[in-house]
């Protein structure tokens, strides 16, 4: 059954939630029965302030949000800002215009990570009083060398035995800068033979001479990722801290600090990560495109980023629809993007108005039609919400139609525009083809056509049945356009397969983009504002641009074809 946008609008699993829980909502529902978190329910989103929102955060965005609604429980947008070097503040800021743009609501709940380096600071003081960290004098590579392989265990620094009093004095200078970068680390004193390499004495602190987006050069030492994070989800008391599969042989040691510091302890979850075809999705990687100019920024139409996306035409609630009907699972695996593409089609057929318009024009004159005369017709705007209503569109005696919705020499199944044929000119009359002029290169330039005036409206009184319906846009009154039409950004499947030696870039899709000037749209298009999304009858779904677009030069995206052209190229 279709669902309401009042059913995708919250975020909520829709059908029947209560019978069909996602393994994490399972969880939820065990621990509520057991008390374990007093039956809060409580969670976050934790980016990286360090590049934009991709379609992979949307997922995490969704289940997080999604579950912290349906249990009626807080949910914390976090920055887990700890690392000053890449992170910016303009990737704060998108990151809050994202969140709020597809989760609909204002969020009042955002925290950074580094309003807590002090707290970190001093639990990290606990813990070296406690005996269970140490000051190592091991340069990085010491360390990674001496950390042993998956048969042989690890070799422990000679720093490791150190007094509790010597870390203490060498972790505060180590803090108050007198040492440079990388010369010391603090350490957890775990277990240097623990099959869990995570386990094999963590850093936990490095030295890093660095001017942070939000503290300033308030600090030289900066937590490292496992040591943060937990920290953060037990100050923020968030119950269920759910994260992906990679995280997984993290969680005893996210579980080992905090039963070490005996402070409040959430629960970690692991699932899949989102991982689409014909895209990457590594922020590291979406920052080369940029930084290189293979697209035209974080919001070029073709990226799998958020702001990408919302450019290009996407709503919040396809990409809400997107992540329900994808799920939450406990295994990896790539999803086909034509179910991306699927889920807009589905949102924007039900909402976006149609209007015509023609890409690659093609001029008709109808020879019976009077000079100078301008008809005002009824076009229905959504056939498929009645509310929506009507417009009129200007008609007139010459006409644009598609080029190839025109042909010479037509074949027996061509229901278009053919020399003698009859088509319907979509909510205006039949018309009949007389003829057509070329130019001087052979080009055909022009088609002449008659029209039958009892067929006002698109229907013949006399029941003559004509085969095709095209569209068309009244050449006097067209508003002149640029159109871009987006394709996959990689011709390969799956183009970072790390089996493959090749650079990811190679496999850029030469005709990711392809721009048409001189577009002919209805009138009424003059009065759509930017990030409004339309049918173009017979073509597609198209966003006014928001960045390039102006009244004088108008630019519309194509945010998805009609159909799925990939399936049928693939003999799908
Ligand atoms: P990248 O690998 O692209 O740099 P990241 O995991 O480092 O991404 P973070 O900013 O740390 O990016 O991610 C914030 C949250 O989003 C994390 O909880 C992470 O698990 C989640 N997340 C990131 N990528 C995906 C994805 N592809 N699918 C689902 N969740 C994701
Ligand atoms: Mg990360």
């Amino acid at each position: 059954m279709a669902k309401t946008p009042e059913q995708i609008s919250d975020g909520n699993p829709v059908g029947e939630p209560e019978k069909r829980l996602n393994f994490i909502e399972q969880i939820i529902e065990d621990d509520n029965k057991t008390g374990k978190f007093d039956n809060r329910v409580h969670t976050r989103f934790p980016p990286e302030p360090n590049g934009y929102l991709h379609i992979g955060h949307a997922k995490s965005i969704c289940l997080n949000w999604g579950i912290a609604k349906k249990y009626g429980g807080p949910f914390n947008l976090r920055f887990d800002d700890t690392n000053p070097t890449k992170e910016e503040t303009e990737y704060v800021e998108s990151i809050i215009e994202d969140v709020e743009w597809l989760t609909g609501m204002k969020q009042e709940r955002i925290f950074y990570a580094s309003d807590y380096f002090g707290e970190m600071y001093r639990d990290a003081v606990d813990l070296i009083k406690k005996g269970k960290a140490y000051v190592c004098d091991l340069t990085a590579e010491q360390i990674r060398e001496t950390r042993g392989t998956a048969t042989v265990p690890g070799t422990e620094s000679p720093c490791r035995n150190r007094s509790v009093e010597e870390n203490l004095d060498l972790f505060s200078r180590m803090r108050a800068g007198e040492f440079p970068d990388g010369e010391r680390t603090l350490r957890a004193k775990i277990d240097m033979a623990s099959p869990n390499f995570n386990m094999r004495d963590p850093v936990i602190y490095r030295i890093l001479h660095a001017e942070h987006h939000r503290t300033g050069n308030t600090w030289c030492i900066y937590p490292m990722y496992d040591w943060a994070h937990g920290l953060e989800d037990s100050i923020e008391r968030i119950t269920h801290s759910c994260c992906t599969l990679e995280f997984e042989h993290h969680r005893p040691l996210y579980d080992w600090f905090l039963i070490e510091l005996g402070v409040y302890r959430p629960q970690q979850i692991e699932f899949a990560r989102l991982a689409l075809n014909y895209t990457v999705m590594s922020k590291r990687k979406l920052l080369q495109l940029v930084k290189e100019n293979y697209v035209s920024g974080w919001d070029d139409p073709r990226m799998p980023t958020i702001c990408g996306l919302r450019r290009r035409g996407y709503t919040p609630e396809a990409i809400r629809e997107f992540c329900r009907r994808i799920g939450v699972a406990k295994f990896n695996s790539t999803i086909d993007v034509v179910q991306l593409e699927n889920a807009l089609r589905d949102d924007l057929n039900k909402t976006a108005q149609r209007r015509m318009a023609v890409l690659r024009p093609l001029k008709v004159v109808i020879d019976n039609y009077p000079d100078g005369q301008t008809e005002m017709l009824d076009a229905v705007n959504n056939p498929e919400n009645g509310a929506d209503g009507t417009r009129q569109t200007p008609f007139s005696k010459v006409i644009y139609i598609e080029r190839d919705d025109f042909l010479e020499d037509a074949p027996k199944k061509y229901y278009r525009l053919a020399p003698g044929k009859e088509v319907r000119l979509r909510y205006a009359y039949y018309v009949t083809c007389t003829g057509f002029t070329r130019d001087a290169a052979g080009n055909i330039v022009e088609v002449r056509c008659t029209y039958d005036p009892a067929t006002r409206g698109g229907s013949s009184p006399d029941g003559r049945k004509v085969q095709g319906t095209i569209h068309w846009v009244s050449a006097e009154h067209a508003l002149d356009a640029e159109v871009r039409l987006y394709d996959r950004l990689f011709t390969k499947e799956n183009p970072d397969d790390p089996n493959d030696p090749a650079d990811f870039k190679t496999y850029l899709n030469p005709e990711s983009l392809e721009v048409l000037t001189g577009c002919k749209l209805e009138p009424s298009l003059r009065d759509a504002t930017p990030g409004d999304r339309f049918q173009f009858e017979r073509i597609g779904y198209f966003c006014l641009d928001s960045r390039d677009s102006s009244p004088s030069h108008p630019v519309f995206n194509r945010a998805v074809s009609l159909r799925d052209s990939w399936a049928k190229q693939a003999g799908k």
